[in-house]
Parts: structure tokens; C-alpha cells; sequence
């Protein structure tokens, strides 16, 4: 039986990668900023039955876990530089902390985050990820920052968590072949960091969120707090590949109210679009220009030819329920 000690040595202890002052196995780590920089901290718990289904993979969970914060810091600006692991697992075992912990690692190590101490005590499984990162003062790309006349922006591309989930629920029946592509959206997501970053550092956005509910109530978010309002072109939402297959009406709810996207919206003024669409080829990750910030507060709807389009949210709620 492995003592809680022995577990964190050896599933969460490992050579310092120099990012913190100190590390874990005192009672708390020290990080020393950057000479002038902010520390943009953040936490998300994901718990059984909640946010994953029970039996969930140790190695996917463990991606997840850390991905869902490090999208935090993108939709900040913010580097991640550590992270903190706070768990409760139900029992010790070794094939589930090695599954954890090599998903966790493998996207800690991609992004130079260090794990710098926790917590690990007995209980239903939960986990509970803390991220440390970095931002110049004045960067970060704050809720409360949108401007009438900026582009709205997403990254990447929604709704194929969502279409899996759908399958995974028995709501509608995909091909295996969907049903995994689509699953590997959900299970695995990628945070958007090195997009995250370029936009802050390079003054390029004003405003920004990462989709985790949902495109219409996250940027939801982004309106009340810049105190404005919205045109979305339902027909420029980029669909993910599983779902871009199927049927209009899904594909709109999907892409519009979809949720654990993981992608980032965020909005710029039109001036910058040629920057932002290199920024983005820069790093590997796609992005769509989908409507426009106004001074009339609400969410409205057009097609591509600028028709106003009647999306009625309700008509989601067979979906996002
Ligand atoms: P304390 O009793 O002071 O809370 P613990 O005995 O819980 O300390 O933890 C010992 C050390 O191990 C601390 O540095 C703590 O940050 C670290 N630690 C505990 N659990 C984890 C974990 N799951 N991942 C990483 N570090 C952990
Ligand atoms: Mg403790």
C-alpha cells in the first residue's frame, strides 16, 4: 500500500526545471516573478460525475485537468510558468497515478509549467489544478476590455465536444469513427496558449475569454463586463470537422452553445486583422473573424449575407441542457 508520501514522491516529484525558487516538500514553494511582470493565477476542480463520467482514463484526465487551467492563462495572455495539484483520489493506485501523472507531465512539459506543490488526501476522485503565470502590466486581456467597432475573433473550431457528449449521452448516434474523432475534442483539449500570449504581448486584442460553457454565454462575459453588445454571423462560426458534417440546425447550436471548446474568443479593432490572422498562422492555430462589438447591449444574428437571423436561444435548449 502506497503511504501518501511515497505517492507524491513518486508520481509527482521530479527534477526542478529551475522555474520556481523552490519546489515541493517544504510547506509552500517559492516562485520569484520576473523583474516587473504581474502573476496571473488561476484555479479550476474538475470532479467525477460532474466533469467527466466515472471510470474517466487517468491519462486523459490528467491532460485535461491541466489543460482547462493553462486555457485560463491563454485567454489572459499570460505564460504559464507552475501549477499546483490539489486531489483527492478514492485509493492509491499505481496504473491510474502513472496514467495521471504521464498526461499531466506531457502538457506541463510542453509548456514549461512546473508542478510546485498540492495537497493529496482520500476522498471521491476530484482535482483540483491552481496555474501561476506571467503577464506585463497593462497586457492581460481583461473581460471588461471590448470596444464598439472591434471584430470578434474565435480560435481553432467548437462544437465537436459537444457532438460527442451528445453521443456519449445517447441524444443522438454517430459513426465510431465520429464518435472517437469527436471524443478526442472533449477528452483531450488544447489550450491556446502560444495565441493567448502573441495577442497580449503584441497589443493586438483588446478583450478576451476561453469557451468553456459555451461561444454565446462566455462571450456573454466579454459584453456585460465592456458594458456593450454584439452582431455574431452564425454562418462564419467555424464548425469542428466531426460536426461540420452534420445537419445546419445542430451545427449552429453546437458551434454557438457547445461548451468545453476550449478555444478562445476575444476581440480587436479592425485594424488589426491582418496581424492577427499572422499571429495565428504563426502559431499553428486558425482564426475566424464572427461578428462585431456594438454600443447596443444583446446578442444579435446574421447570415453570411448580413440578413438578421432569428436564433432562437431556447431552440438550444434541447441541446445544452
Ligand atoms: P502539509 O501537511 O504542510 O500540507 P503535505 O504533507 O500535504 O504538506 O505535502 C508535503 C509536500 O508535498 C508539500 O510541499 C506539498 O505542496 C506537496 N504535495 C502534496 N500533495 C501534492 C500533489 N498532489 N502534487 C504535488 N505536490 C504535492
Ligand atoms: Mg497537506
Amino acid at each position: 500500500m502506497l503511504s501518501e508520501f511515497d505517492l507524491i514522491k513518486q508520481y509527482f516529484v521530479r527534477p526542478t526545471s529551475g522555474r520556481a525558487t523552490l519546489g515541493i516538500g517544504d510547506d509552500c514553494a517559492l516562485l520569484t516573478p520576473s523583474p516587473g511582470m504581474q502573476t496571473a493565477i488561476s484555479s479550476d476542480m474538475l470532479v467525477e460525475g460532474r466533469h467527466f463520467f466515472a471510470g474517466e482514463d487517468a491519462q486523459r484526465l490528467g491532460h485535461k485537468s491541466l489543460a482547462v487551467n493553462l486555457s485560463d492563462l491563454a485567454a489572459m495572455g499570460a505564460r504559464p510558468v507552475a501549477f499546483t495539484l490539489a486531489l483527492a483520489l478514492p485509493a492509491a493506485e499505481r496504473a491510474w497515478l502513472e496514467g495521471f501523472s504521464r498526461g499531466l507531465f506531457a502538457l506541463a512539459d510542453a509548456h514549461g509549467c512546473e508542478l510546485i506543490g498540492g495537497d493529496t488526501t482520500k476522498g471521491p476522485l476530484n482535482i483540483c489544478i491552481t496555474v501561476f503565470g506571467e503577464v506585463a502590466p497593462g497586457r492581460a486581456l481583461r473581460r471588461s476590455a471590448a470596444r464598439p467597432g472591434d471584430d470578434i475573433w474565435v480560435s481553432g473550431t467548437l462544437g465537436d465536444a459537444r457532438l460527442a457528449l451528445a453521443g456519449y449521452l445517447g441524444e443522438l448516434t454517430l459513426p465510431a469513427d465520429a464518435q472517437a474523432a469527436a471524443g478526442t475534442r472533449m477528452h483531450t483539449p488544447t489550450p491556446r496558449v502560444a495565441l493567448g500570449v502573441m495577442l497580449a504581448e503584441r497589443g493586438l486584442a483588446h478583450a478576451a475569454i476561453d469557451i468553456s460553457d459555451g461561444l454565446v454565454g462566455d462571450l456573454g462575459h466579454i459584453l456585460e463586463k465592456s458594458h456593450a453588445g454584439a452582431t455574431l454571423n452564425a454562418d462564419a462560426l467555424p464548425a469542428g470537422p466531426v460536426l461540420a458534417t452534420q445537419p445546419l440546425a445542430l451545427r449552429r447550436a453546437f458551434t454557438a452553445a457547445g461548451g468545453d471548446d476550449y478555444e478562445i474568443c476575444f476581440t480587436a479593432p479592425a485594424a488589426n486583422r491582418e496581424a492577427i490572422l499572422a499571429a495565428g498562422a504563426e502559431c499553428g492555430t486558425p482564426v475566424t473573424r464572427i461578428g462585431r462589438i456594438e454600443a447596443k447591449a444583446g446578442l444579435r444574428w446574421t447570415d453570411a449575407d448580413g440578413a438578421p437571423l432569428t436564433l432562437e436561444l431556447s431552440s438550444f435548449d434541447h441541446f445544452t441542457n
